[in-house]
This record gives structure tokens, sequence and C-alpha cells, in this order.
């Protein structure tokens, strides 16, 4: 079995293979992934992005995204230093926190992958529609808890994953470029592990708070 690339636990078990693809379950952290053997490549995903893009000033998806800032809000502040990590190819969020006097770096490995961008701290980061393509998600929190100045706030917005037996059919699971499933349980994991509190608001948006 794949070790979780989460947790780092090793002895994960099969969850189920659907077309050929093989999922696992970790029963540590209960992140579901995609056999890591059979990630999607950089091409297949930038097609991908490609085709998903989101209009920055489509109403329906600033109000997807608006949610995120709602749970936020009380802890931003005006000039406070945010970075959307994995802004994608419309940054459309960071537009939004710019107009409400927040001051946005970008990053993304494909659309901005400047890196200098990450060799400060930040207030706050933003995290949407992103940590269901990590392949290896906990390098990736390592380094967001790394980017994120004591008292800052991480807001993550992903589908989390409830129920095994509708996995299959799910639509979170059909795109091919996403690779890992998290559980609310996998949130508090998350929050444990790191010394950070949670906020999460079902289906889709947790906000993390590191200590001051
Ligand atoms: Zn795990
Ligand atoms: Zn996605």
């Amino acid at each position: 079995m794949p070790a979780c690339p989460l947790c780092r636990f090793e002895e994960t078990r099969p969850l189920t293979e659907i077309a050929g693809r093989r999922y696992f379950r970790c029963d540590h952290c209960h992140l579901r992934f995609l056999d890591p053997q059979q990630h999607p490549d950089p091409g297949l995903e930038k097609a991908e992005y490609d085709r998903h893009q989101n209009d920055p000033n489509d109403a329906g998806y600033r109000r997807f995204l608006g949610r995120l800032i709602d749970v936020m809000g009380p802890g931003l502040q005006a000039g406070q230093r945010g970075l959307d990590y994995g802004c994608g190819p419309g940054p459309a969020l960071a537009a939004m926190l710019e107009a409400n006097g927040q001051q946005m770096a970008l990053w993304d490995p494909i659309y901005a992958p400047d890196s200098s961008v990450l060799q400060r701290r930040y207030d706050f980061i933003t995290c949407t529609e992103t940590a269901e393509h990590f392949h290896r998600p906990g390098e990736e929190f390592e380094r967001l808890d790394a980017l994120l100045k004591p008292g800052g706030q991480l807001g993550l917005m992903t589908r989390f994953q409830t129920d095994d037996g509708r996995f299959a059919g799910w639509h979170y699971r059909r795109d091919p470029t996403h690779v890992v499933f998290y559980r609310t349980s996998t949130l508090r994991w998350l929050a444990q592990r790191f010394g950070w509190t949670v906020e999460i608001r079902e289906p889709d948006i947790a906000v993390f708070r590191s200590a001051g």
C-alpha cells in the first residue's frame, strides 16, 4: 500500500478501484487519495484548469468565494498582507480582497510561479479549490504553516468527503485532477498537527488560525 501523502501513515487500506484508478484510505488522518503512481501529469492538469477557468467577473463565482471572506472576515483588517496560494488563471478572490483593503500576493505553480512570494510570511493565506490537487499534501501544509505569521489565518475551500458508499459517483471525485479528499476529521487532524484552531463550515470551508 502507498503511505498516506498527508500524515505519512504507512498502513493505508484500499478504498475502491474505479475505471482502473485505485483509491486508498488512511485510518490515521482519514484522507482518501488516488494511488500516487496514477497522478495526472502537468499537461493534463493545465488543460483541465484552462477548461475550468472561472471568470473573475462572474457574480455566482464571486458569491461562492465571498462565503470564505465572510468566515475569515472578522480576522481581516485593512492593510494586512495576504497570499492566494494556488490562485489559478483568474485570481478573482485576490481582486475581491484587494477591494476590501488587503494587499495580496499570488502564487500558483502554473499561473503565478514567482517563488519570491514564498520567502516571506503573511497575515493570512487563502487556498481555494486547490488542496484537492495537491500531490504531496503533507509538504504543502508544512509550507503553508511556515508562510503564516503567528496569529494568522488560513482559509481553505475544498469539498469535504463524507460518504465512501457514494465515492464512485461523486462529482468531485470524477475530476481527473482531484487526487486527495479531506474529511472534516482530516481538517481536525491538520489543526492538531500544526497547533492551529479550526472553524469548519460544511460542505467546503475551513478556516485555520495559528497561535498568536
Ligand atoms: Zn493519513
Ligand atoms: Zn479542483
